[in-house]
């Protein structure tokens, strides 16, 4: 598909800051989202993944005995790094056929009495079963630690996601939704558990001027940046050099570095996004009315499946995850695609056993599943700035290549 010249539709739908927010003056942040969403208070970490150690350190710390993390086979790849980073085992448990929730039976499996906790994670803003988590993890005696790092918004009967296990926590980096370009939200409904997170918290993460004034310029260029035209430099760039290569671990930011930064939010970018939050209720609507839509035109192409919310619950929508019939469709979709600046891109590229990076700190254990996922997926952008004329076009594109017999093997942005 040909680009429109100067005009790059990011991956996920993120929440635009204004000059507005971004005056001098403090806010709380936490504070508004958690009035917002309805949970107990929220603890403001620097990342998602800040958060989720925090979670395991205050767990590890009640039951040192126990030290496996079972998390799915198929998630962020911070993930891993975050269990390795706090001298944890990671334990990975396979996905369903064709989903990216744990499966029942394998989660049964992996699950011991050296289990700390499980991670049922909310991928794509879409709702994990918590509750098989919950019941396999009680028979061991292992905590649930929902990762909703992608999930911000996502209600479960009429709930936010993150209430169900013991500990949940979201992440509020760039490209996840509302974003203060790196940080994370961590809760539970028992107040015992919130206050030792909190005193966690405050031995694990210093005040640190150095990483705050990284963080307050990034947020500034996020700012600036995050349209289409600033995109188009800030994020199409770099994905088509990339992909060139043929890194798409690079492409897609899969690479992550091994050391987590681990220091305090500061009151300025707690201010930008309280005052970017007010608009996050009415965003996440419109969110929600336009994935509707788009499901409903996806949905009449044949050999296409949406993955959409479990019954009893309703997704936050960052982008639309696509599963196709086989990897070398999904191939030939992306290799149209990916390029085009539509918004169309992996969400992880791989299983976490298949990042050569991530050998170190991954078990070699086969999860068929995660990996057939991967290979199977893209996503598209939710962003209003996919308009629907673009959108039909995008729709069109994967019609024609799930209605041919053999889909052309293409290379992502290779020059036409
Ligand atoms: C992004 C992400 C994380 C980590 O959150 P950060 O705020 O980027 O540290 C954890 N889990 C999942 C599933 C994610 O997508």
């Amino acid at each position: 598909m040909r680009r429109r010249p100067f005009h790059e539709v990011p991956p996920t739908d993120g929440l635009p800051l204004r000059l507005a927010d971004l005056l001098p003056g403090s806010g709380d942040l936490a504070g508004t989202l958690a009035a917002q969403l309805g949970t107990p208070p929220m603890l403001l970490t620097c990342s998602g993944t800040a958060a989720f150690m925090v979670a395991l350190r205050t767990l590890s710390e009640r039951e040192p005995r126990r030290r496996e993390v079972v998390v799915p086979a198929y998630t962020c790849p911070l993930v891993a790094i975050a269990v390795h980073a706090l001298g944890l085992r990671l334990r990975l448990c396979d996905t369903r056929a064709g989903h990216f929730d744990m499966d029942e039976a394998a989660l049964s499996s992996v699950c011991s009495e050296e289990t700390l906790a499980v991670v049922p994670t909310h991928l794509a803003g879409l709702v994990a079963d918590v509750d098989a988590a919950n019941r396999i993890a009680g028979r061991v005696g292992a905590w649930v630690i929902e990762d909703a790092a992608q999930a911000l918004g996502a209600t479960q009967h009429g709930h936010s996601v993150g209430l169900r296990g013991d500990i949940g926590f979201f992440s509020l980096a760039a490209g996840k939704g509302l974003s203060i370009y790196e940080g994370g939200l961590l809760t539970s409904r028992d107040a015992t558990l919130r206050e030792a997170m909190r005193r966690t918290h405050e031995a694990m993460l210093p005040y640190d001027r150095g990483w705050e004034w990284r963080r307050s310029l990034e947020l500034l260029g996020l700012a600036a940046l995050y349209r289409p035209v600033g995109l188009t430099v800030a994020y199409g760039m770099p994905l088509q050099r990339r992909l060139r290569r043929g890194d798409t671990v690079a492409a897609v930011g899969d690479d992550f570095p091994a050391r987590i930064p681990m220091h305090r939010v500061g009151t300025w970018r707690q201010g930008v996004g309280a005052r970017a939050a007010a608009r996050w209720p009415g965003f996440l609507a419109e969110r929600r009315a336009r994935a509707a839509q788009r499901i409903d035109r996806l949905r009449r192409i044949d050999g296409l499946a949406v993955l959409v919310p479990r019954e009893d619950s309703e997704g936050s929508w960052p982008f639309l995850l696509l599963r196709f019939p086989d990897a070398a469709r999904c191939n030939a979709v992306l290799g149209d695609l990916w390029c085009a600046g539509v918004g169309v891109s992996r969400l992880f590229v791989h299983a976490l056993t298949d990042y050569a990076y991530l050998a170190d700190r991954v078990p070699r254990a086969p999860t068929p599943h995660a990996r057939s996922f991967a290979q199977c997926t893209a996503t598209l952008s939710n962003s209003a700035w996919l308009d629907d004329a673009t959108f039909e076009r995008v729709a069109q594109a994967m019609e024609r290549v799930l209605t041919t017999d053999e889909a052309p093997a293409m290379s992502p942005c290779a020059p036409r």
